[in-house]
């Protein structure tokens, strides 16, 4: 049953964690119980992240998937255009780190203004455990937050970090398996 949207401030859900948590999962299958629902539910994903080809789609590392659109990290004001051509209920970010961080910040606020749900998944932490983009403060400011954990592919506790193990300086460099694994605090390395 589709709710009709309350003219009330929309809430801000965060889903932080690293690589390999499940943030993406947890999207596509949210994605599917709203639609179920009646809910319109837009989906984003920045530029930066081509991998899967760049296609417009969010694709987790178990093979889930859902339709996107893809926006300009620089630019994410044209999302609030979309809203208007997409009449969304809610919003999905995912890595949310990627997107300028005051913009996106922004951004947010102003679909919250207009009563949009908005949930954004993003890493909490860099490949050397500095706080990653607008997580962090999106996380203090969200209704709802979860936090996900990975596996530490070296011991096997949780894992709540990103190693980048191809190594690589910069703090973004946009790669899957085949350069990042998840790892515990204990296990953790930065590379030089
Ligand atoms: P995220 O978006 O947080 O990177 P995904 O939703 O894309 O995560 O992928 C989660 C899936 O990744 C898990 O269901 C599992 O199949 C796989 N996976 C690979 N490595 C690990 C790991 N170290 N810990 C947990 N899951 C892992
Ligand atoms: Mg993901």
């Amino acid at each position: 049953m589709r709710k009709k949207r309350q003219s009330s401030r929309g809430r801000l859900t965060v889903i932080a964690g690293p690589m390999f948590s499940g943030k993406t999962s947890k999207l596509v299958a949210m994605v599917e119980v709203f639609t179920r629902m009646g809910y319109k539910v837009l989906t984003v994903k920045p530029k930066l992240d081509d991998r899967y080809g760049g296609k417009d789609e969010i694709h987790s590392h178990d093979h889930k998937k859902t339709p996107a659109i893809i926006v300009d990290g620089e630019t994410p004001e044209a999302i609030i255009e979309k809203i208007v051509t997409t009449r969304a209920d809610k919003v999905i970010f995912d890595e949310v780190q990627f997107f300028d961080k005051e913009k996106v910040m922004r951004v947010i606020d102003v679909l919250r203004k207009r009563g949009i749900h908005v949930i954004a998944a993003g890493l909490l932490y860099d490949y050397q455990r500095k706080p990653f983009g607008s997580t962090p403060d999106l996380l203090g400011l969200a209704d709802e937050r979860l936090e996900l954990f990975a596996i530490c592919q070296k011991c096997g506790s949780l894992a709540r970090h990103t190693e980048r193990v191809s190594g690589g300086k910069g703090q973004i460099v946009v790669g899957a398996a085949n350069m990042y694994i998840a790892s515990c605090e204990k296990c953790h390395r930065i590379y030089k």
